[in-house]
């Protein structure tokens, strides 16, 4: 296929210091699903031949070999570069990438696209629009612009520029708040995206890798018809939700994609409202951003409004509702293993933060017996006399010595992993042991809690329940929990090694 026909494709970014590496992970790229490859020949440092390289490598490839200038690597002569870049028109690349002040150097030709391409690594600048019309103006046969974004109103002006090309265009933002920009920007018929394979650092913040964009997103059934959701916090590149959400889209047939949205606190109320042009149908929320998710929302659940925090926004004709599923997720994760028996059950909640809270609000809610302790007593305290249940001093706590223990402490979680809230020989086999924390699945708390003959719940059980409980609330569809659990384990385990 001709590289101008493609849609939606993957463009595997090879930049190598070795030639013979160079051809080697481009023929790997090609080989696991890849379009093309870019190959970025400014890395290379060793001699190459433009025509011996395009002849090794077996598939479409786009030649690019950017200035330091630019953000790339080359920092000999610009007649030598170009001159390569003329050789590679010749010798069989489907595509060149140059700059605008050497456009005038590139005849157009019907079997290598000029693509006109422009970066800026610092900013997004408030002159794109009318840079982008200058840059459509040289008559290219595509247009690339790679900003980095700084604030989450970047990427919607970066998107906007679709709507005003004339000329096929690659626009998207760099950087950690950037990415949806990446994927997002195939929904409006971009050629195709591009992704890292390489061994060396690529300088371009945000890119993905090939293998995690082929395992998290649907590239081919990305269109205007996708619906769009997705998971807002700060930091946020570490979350499961994307790989796990995407996985039950696709396990479903659901015409879908959810994504990482890295936003600031300051910036909460901002990136929402501009998001609203995308439009974003959905957001998981986590932290920083869970009580202002509440105040933002326009209606809410009688659970959200005990809380005071949410971690689920769902577009309405009238705002967005509000709901927390960490709270319905931690009833769901204990009626799935202990069936609907929670009413008249003693429980006693380790730690008085944002988890607690909403597992103390939706167990009193159940009917459990509630006791809270928390290793600094008033911030218990506080919480116990606002949901009117019980506090026990946390020196005192293993006299619980039944009933559920539930911890939502971080104590135990990577890379503690060797820490407990809990005294060993205090378990019994009467203990219900719930664990929210995930990572570890298998914490020491979960392990010693097993070893006493109690049941045990894991904090991997809390998220997929509470996922596929947002799951349901953004498509209507009741997710696998299998397919989400399944997922989810597949990339702890890859994160542990
Ligand atoms: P948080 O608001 O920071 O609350 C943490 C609580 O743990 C606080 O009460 C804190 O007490 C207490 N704590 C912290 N370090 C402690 C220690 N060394 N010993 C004893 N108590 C300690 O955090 P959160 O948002 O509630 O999250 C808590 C845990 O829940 C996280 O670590 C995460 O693993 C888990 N989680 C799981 C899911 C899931 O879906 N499975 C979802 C969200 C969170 P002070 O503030 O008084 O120090």
């Amino acid at each position: 296929m001709k590289l101008s026909e493609l849609t939606n494709g993957l463009c595997a970014v090879i930049a190598e210091k070795g030639v013979k590496q160079l051809i080697t992970l481009s023929n790997q790229a090609l080989s696991l699903g890849a379009d093309l490859v870019e190959l970025r020949l400014d890395l290379l440092e060793e001699e190459f031949s433009i025509p011996d390289i395009l002849r090794s490598i077996s598939g479409p490839k786009l030649v690019t070999i950017r200035r330091k200038s630019d953000g790339g690597s080359w920092i000999q002569d610009e007649q030598t570069r170009i001159n390569f870049l003329l050789q590679a028109q010749q010798f069989g690349a489907q595509a060149i990438d140059v700059e605008s002040d050497c456009f005038h150097h590139f005849q157009a030709s019907d079997l290598c696209l000029r693509i006109l391409s422009f970066h800026h690594f610092a900013e997004t600048p408030n002159n794109i629009n009318a840079l982008h019309k200058q840059f459509e103006s040289l008559q290219p046969d595509l247009v690339k612009i790679a900003c980095l974004a700084n604030k989450n109103s970047d990427v919607v002006r970066i998107l906007g520029l679709y709507d005003q090309a004339k000329i096929p265009l690659i626009a998207f933002c760099m950087g950690s708040i950037g990415f949806p920009s990446r994927i997002l920007s195939l929904t409006k018929k971009s050629p195709w995206m591009y992704a890292n394979f390489s061994l060396e650092m690529v300088n371009a913040p945000g890119i993905p890798t090939l293998n995690d964009v082929r395992a998290i997103y649907d590239l081919k059934n990305l269109s205007t018809q996708t619906d769009i959701f997705g998971v807002v916090g700060d930091p946020i590149g570490h979350s499961m939700s994307p790989v796990i959400h995407n996985a039950c889209y696709q396990f479903l047939g659901y015409n879908g994609v959810y994504l990482p949205f890295h936003v600031a606190t300051a910036d909460f109320e901002a990136a929402l409202k501009g998001y609203e042009c995308l439009p974003v149908k959905g957001y998981s929320v986590t932290i920083p951003h869970k009580e202002k998710a509440f105040q933002f929302a326009s209606s809410c659940s009688s659970l959200v409004k005990e809380i005071g925090a949410a971690n689920t926004l769902v577009k309405t004709k009238d705002g967005f509702y509000a709901e927390n599923t960490d709270a319905t997720g931690i009833l769901a994760a204990l009626e799935n293993r202990l069936g609907n028996t929670l009413l008249g059950r003693k429980v006693l909640i380790l730690g008085a933060g944002g988890v607690s809270r909403a597992a103390v609000f939706a167990l009193k809610k159940a009917g459990c017996i509630v006791h809270i302790t928390n290793h600094n007593r008033d911030r218990a305290e506080k919480l116990a006399l606002e949901a009117k249940v019980i506090c026990l001093d946390w020196n005192n706590r293993h006299n619980f010595n039944s009933g559920l223990l539930l911890n939502c402490t971080p104590v135990g979680m990577d890379p503690l992993v060797n820490e407990t809230p809990w005294d060993s020989n205090s378990f019994s086999k009467d203990h219900i042991v719930f664990d929210t924390v995930y990572n570890p699945i298998e914490t020491r708390f979960l392990m010693e809690a097993k070893k006493a003959q109690a049941i045990t719940i894991d904090g991997l059980e809390m998220f997929v329940c509470q996922a596929a409980e947002q799951f349901k609330l953004f498509t209507s569809l009741s997710a696998s929990l299998d397919v989400m659990r399944n997922t989810a384990m597949k990339k702890l385990r890859k994160t542990e090694v």
